[in-house]
């Protein structure tokens, strides 16, 4: 596969880089989407780096990240309500389509009272979404992180938690990272697709061994994951949105970027 067209990387993918750089280098590479980590824009007018991002001919694929809904009190969980709306403001300036939800949860409390809380959240914050024409995709996260980054673990949680919120803008981000060892991840990429909520595809691989839960993702083809395989059954469902290239790795991080994005484009063309 030779043609980048549907190549978005993750601004988190060359953390050293300022944004102004990684829309420099991603537009020099012929990279043309981007997604925009919301530390990335700290400090800056979110409407000036949207139309610097535009005037460089890229697309502003998704901003992450919102959730982190649930919370032991009710004050927690309002913080997190008005964090939420104003990542919607962020994304409306910045011309962003979604926003990824990393969903959160409270090791102080059983995993179904987080989700509960998720769905309560999301409802809460959907409507505005809408009106500023955002999405909402949920991600589940590989269960090494149910304890307090995200009690959705499974692509089949994260189709449930959308039948429950049942808002048109509410949808799924499916990350090989976090479900590529789930027996039912393709039966259940199926059922997003068909239900119309597939609406984003990230792509990173798993190392063996995995030296650090956070920070050790690898480049596609360093690792274990069936990506090929992944992208056949989105696309069988229907997808053909922006494939984002998602890797946080102190490893990669340490090496000259401009090198690094070269390795990122051969890795995209060789094993996604
Ligand atoms: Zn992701």
């Amino acid at each position: 596969m030779d043609d980048l067209s549907r190549l978005c990387i993750h601004t988190a993918t060359t953390k050293p880089w300022s944004i102004e750089i990684a829309v420099e280098q991603f537009a020099r590479a012929g990279v043309p989407g981007i997604t925009v980590w919301r530390d990335a824009i700290a400090n800056r007018d979110p409407k000036r780096v949207g139309a610097m991002i535009r005037d460089a001919g890229l697309s502003t694929v998704s901003l992450c990240r919102g959730g982190f809904f649930p919370a032991l009190d009710v004050d927690g969980r309002k913080r997190a309500i008005a964090d939420n709306l104003r990542a919607i403001d962020e994304a409306e300036a910045i011309g962003a389509p979604l926003i990824v939800l990393v969903c959160g949860a409270d090791p102080g409390q059983p995993l179904e009272r987080s989700r509960d809380q998720i769905v309560e959240g999301i409802r809460t914050v959907a409507a505005r979404a809408r009106e500023a024409g955002v999405r909402l995709a949920i991600e589940p996260l590989h269960p090494m992180y149910a304890d307090a980054k995200s009690a959705v673990n499974t692509m089949q949680s994260a189709n449930d938690l959308c039948d429950r919120i049942n808002e048109p803008n509410v949808g799924v981000a499916v990350d090989v990272y976090h479900i590529w060892w789930d027996p039912n991840a393709m039966a259940e990429i199926s059922r997003c697709a068909a239900a119309g909520r597939l609406y984003a595809f990230h792509v990173c691989d798993w190392r063996t061994p995995t030296r650090d839960f956070l920070l050790d993702r690898g480049l596609m083809g360093d690792g274990c994951i069936d990506i090929p395989g992944f992208r056949r059954a989105v696309e069988q469902g229907g997808f053909d949105g922006f494939i984002e290239v998602e890797v946080f790795s102190t490893q990669y991080w340490s090496m000259d970027q401009s090198v690094y994005l070269e390795r990122i484009i051969d890795a995209y063309k060789t094993h996604v």
